[in-house]
């Protein structure tokens, strides 16, 4: 948890010298500043100086100091996301998935298939991604499918599955929503609630969640920036539920080989911008089973703070994304790598 961020703590303001200012006149400027407990970042050049000025600049007038004739100009510097910012809370925030901590030391991975079929498809694939060590069980029952004529999830007999599959393997449940008149009945029985990529930018969805106070498994949109993803973040945080997750998932480019691209420079990224945890979706990027493998082990590589994996017990005859689904022996020989590379980039699994 941290601290509120205030109306205009997110601003910072920039002073920029004329060319040959006389340094009294730059260090006027800095007692009035440094009396009313700003900070200053000072920079010296050749021919100009920029004076850096933190703190909340949002009641400093700028008048009050380009009355000043040696002043060429004032910026007002505004940071588009503040909650999710890492500039007002430098630690990385660890999320709690009901015990299951993602974004500290610990790599967290969700397995499972892509929807929800049988009981006993979901037994299956529970006890053998339990058996290789995954830590959150997914499975979706409302799909959002390209086709309206496709399979669109089982519904609410599909969570009641997917609840009994996690119970009895003691693993907490991963589960997308599509709309926001689902949330009372997710908030009773999801321990992770997924918006997807399709749903990233859907912003009256984002603001009920905001409402509540169960973690948000943030899917990054088919085409949307890293700025804009995190924003979507911002408006679930803006409403008080601080317990995001963002998840890569491959984004769409020229490329058509893949089902997507998976963007590995959006992991560091995202963690420079924000400190919220990232994990990576290598299924949905790929679209392939045998890429799934490779793309898991780059992420963790590149930081990432877990995976999401699609698992099924027979892919062939899967309902859904049959193609990028790993058998339980493929999924159990990812995790056995992936121990071996988290030391490595100072990880545990
Ligand atoms: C999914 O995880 O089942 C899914 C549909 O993913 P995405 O929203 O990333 O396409
Ligand atoms: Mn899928």
């Amino acid at each position: 948890m941290f601290a509120k961020i205030e109306k205009g703590k997110g601003e910072k303001m920039i002073i920029v010298m004329k060319p040959g200012a006389p340094a009294a006149e730059r260090e006027k400027i800095k007692t009035m500043l440094l009396r009313e407990n700003f900070q200053i970042n000072e920079i010296i050049g050749a021919s100009m100086t920029v004076l850096g000025v933190i703190g909340d600049t949002s009641t400093l007038d700028p008048k009050r100091i380009t009355v000043n004739d040696f002043v060429e100009k004032v910026m007002r510097v505004q940071e588009p996301f503040k909650r999710a910012n890492r500039l007002f809370h430098p630690d990385n925030s660890i999320v709690n998935v009901s015990g299951v901590p993602i974004g500290g030391k610990k790599l967290a991975i969700i397995a499972g298939p892509c929807s929800i079929e049988t009981d006993e498809q979901m037994a299956a694939v529970a006890e053998a991604v339990k058996a290789a060590g995954a830590h959150l069980l997914r499975g979706g029952a409302f799909k959002p499918r390209t086709s309206p004529y496709s399979f669109q999830g089982l519904k609410e007999r599909g969570l009641g599955m997917l609840h009994e599959a996690g119970n009895k393997t003691n693993l907490p449940i991963v589960t997308e929503i599509m709309s926001a008149d689902k949330i009372g009945e997710f908030v009773e029985t999801v321990d992770l609630i997924q918006v997807g990529a399709r749903n990233m930018q859907n912003f009256e969805l984002l603001k009920e969640l905001g409402k509540t106070n169960v973690p948000i498994l943030l899917k990054r949109g088919l085409a949307a920036t890293i700025e804009e993803w995190i924003m979507a973040a911002e408006y679930i945080m803006a409403g008080g539920n601080e317990n995001v997750i963002l998840c890569e998932r491959g984004i769409r480019t020229y490329e058509t080989y893949t089902r997507n691209t998976l963007d590995l420079s959006a992991i560091p990224a995202a963690k420079k911008l924000s400190h919220l945890p990232v994990i990576v979706d290598p299924s949905h990027a790929a679209g392939m089973w045998w890429m799934v493998e490779p793309l898991a082990k780059a992420a963790i590589a590149a930081g990432a703070d877990g995976l999401m994996i699609e698992v099924h017990n027979d892919p062939e005859n899967a309902w859904c994304d049959a193609a990028q689904s790993l058998k339980p022996d493929r999924f159990a020989n990812l995790m056995k790598d992936l121990r071996a590379i988290a030391p490595i980039v100072g990880r545990e699994l």
